[in-house]
């Protein structure tokens, strides 16, 4: 095989969710550019990221979806390959963060953040590997972790738990399902530049202090996720299981 045949994404189709902005919109775009086509699963319309995929000539379909409700998962992969005839590839992104302290932390904040950053992508890569098995297709399964899979945070107790319990949760679906031809892996990014890290961005202490410890100088762009996010999506990862891939800059080797 070629390396460009090792990592061509020709013919496979892609769930993202939350593909509208931020990180899920860089990695929709980098899986069209290696020719995935694309289903968006998104509460907020995909409008600009449908435009960029369909200027490559990928196919690009939308399901409007709260993850908040992860009981809806079955139905989104159901419809999903009603649209687009298989899944091959998952992409666990939409995430959310709640900031308090953790004495006054409050249970919605702690139920918004577990049930959309770890009960539905475990329930969407579930219903996802029925399918790929049903089917009988290899797949690929990515979790958009964060360094708070790694390190404790502070103000984020939802958050940090959700993203540690992810990171556990790849390594246990790795173990599960690697003999059954799904990889499962994790992209942990650094400090981007989107919705996620605008009061971060907006607080100039805390975005001075973030820059000095980032070893690369810079905030992350979502372009900076696409050679990963290819690598873990294609044939060129399919020894690879497991892994948490941090794209970082350089954060934790701090
Ligand atoms: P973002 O710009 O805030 O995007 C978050 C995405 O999740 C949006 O598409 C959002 O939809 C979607 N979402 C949130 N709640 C949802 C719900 N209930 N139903 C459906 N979609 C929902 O943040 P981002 O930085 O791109 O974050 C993407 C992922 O990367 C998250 O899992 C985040 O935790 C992770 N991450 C980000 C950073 C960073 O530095 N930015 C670092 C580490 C990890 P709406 O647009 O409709 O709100």
């Amino acid at each position: 095989m070629s390396h460009q045949d090792l990592f061509s994404l020709t013919g496979r189709v892609a769930l993202v969710t939350g593909a509208n902005t931020g990180l899920g919109q860089g990695i929709t775009v980098a899986l069209a550019q290696a020719g995935a086509d694309i289903v968006a699963v998104c509460r907020s319309r995909p409008d600009e990221t449908e435009h960029q995929v369909r200027a490559l000539g990928r196919k690009f379909h939308t399901i409007s979806a709260d993850l908040e409700r992860s009981m809806e998962a079955p139905a989104i992969v159901t419809r999903a390959i009603d649209l687009a005839g298989h899944v091959d590839i998952l992409v666990n992104n939409a995430g959310i963060i709640r900031r308090n302290d953790a004495l006054s932390f409050t249970e919605e904040e702690w139920d918004s953040a577990l049930n959309v950053n770890l009960k539905t992508p475990f329930f969407l890569a579930q219903a996802c590997a029925q399918a790929m098995l049903r089917a009988g297709r290899k797949g690929k399964i990515i979790n958009i972790a964060s360094m708070l899979s790694f390190q404790g945070g502070i103000r984020t107790a939802s958050y940090t738990a959700s993203k540690s319990g992810l990171a556990g949760l790849t390594r246990l679906l790795a173990n599960e399902w690697a003999a059954r031809g799904i990889n499962v892996n994790a992209i942990a990014p650094g400090y981007f530049e989107t919705n996620n890290t605008s009061a971060l961005r907006a607080d100039e202490a805390r975005n001075r202090d973030i820059l000095a410890r980032i070893p690369a100088g810079r905030w992350g762009r979502p372009s900076d996720l696409a050679g990963a996010a290819i690598f873990l999506a294609s044939d060129a990862s399919d020894y690879v299981h497991g892994t948490i891939l941090a794209v970082d800059g350089g954060w934790l080797a701090r």
